[in-house]
């Protein structure tokens, strides 16, 4: 299965220090235009190819600075642009979950996506040093327990609904 990284934001409401996106700040979302574009391209491709599918990775940035209406009109273009092929695309996300709410998630289910990626990477504030080298040995275990329980429980508990 071809897998897309779907870059349709670029920009993030938080701000890694190693992050691309925040160095770049180019603050861009994908023009509606060009989503139907890509749709109807992937359309074209799994027209020609009847045993392909199609894995979009919806990415950023943070995807979910979208909003639930962007996640809304790619599912009304995916209906008018690709009727007979979107049941082979299938699509997956990849947040830093501080913004999900419950109107994401209900278009993330219409899309039919179960799980949501995320990552993280713990640089605490003392760990930051002038001269460039990290401090490994900050205690980082309080920040790990306030996204389990400020992000990963609240969101687990609406996928599962
Ligand atoms: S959460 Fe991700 S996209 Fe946002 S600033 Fe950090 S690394 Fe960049």
């Amino acid at each position: 299965m071809i897998t897309i990284i779907f870059k349709a934001v670029e920009k993030c409401n938080s701000n890694c220090v190693y992050c691309e996106v925040i160095a770049k700040r180019q603050n861009a979302i994908m023009e509606y235009g060009l989503l139907k574009e890509v749709l109807q391209k992937i359309n074209d491709y799994l027209v020609k190819y009847t045993e392909e599918e199609i894995n979009i990775t919806w990415h950023g940035g943070e995807v979910c600075l979208l909003g639930a209406t962007y996640f809304l009109k790619a599912i009304e273009f995916l209906d008018k642009y690709c009727p007979t092929t979107k049941k082979r695309i299938r699509h997956a996300i990849q947040s830093n979950l501080t913004l999900i709410n419950e109107e994401i998630i209900d278009a993330f289910k219409i899309l039919g996506i179960k799980t949501v990626g995320t990552s993280y990477e713990y640089i605490p504030l003392d760990a930051i040093l002038v001269n460039g080298s990290i401090n490994t040995k900050a205690p980082h275990c309080e920040w790990v327990t306030h996204f389990m329980t400020n992000y990963f429980e609240p969101i687990t508990g609406l996928m599962m609904r």
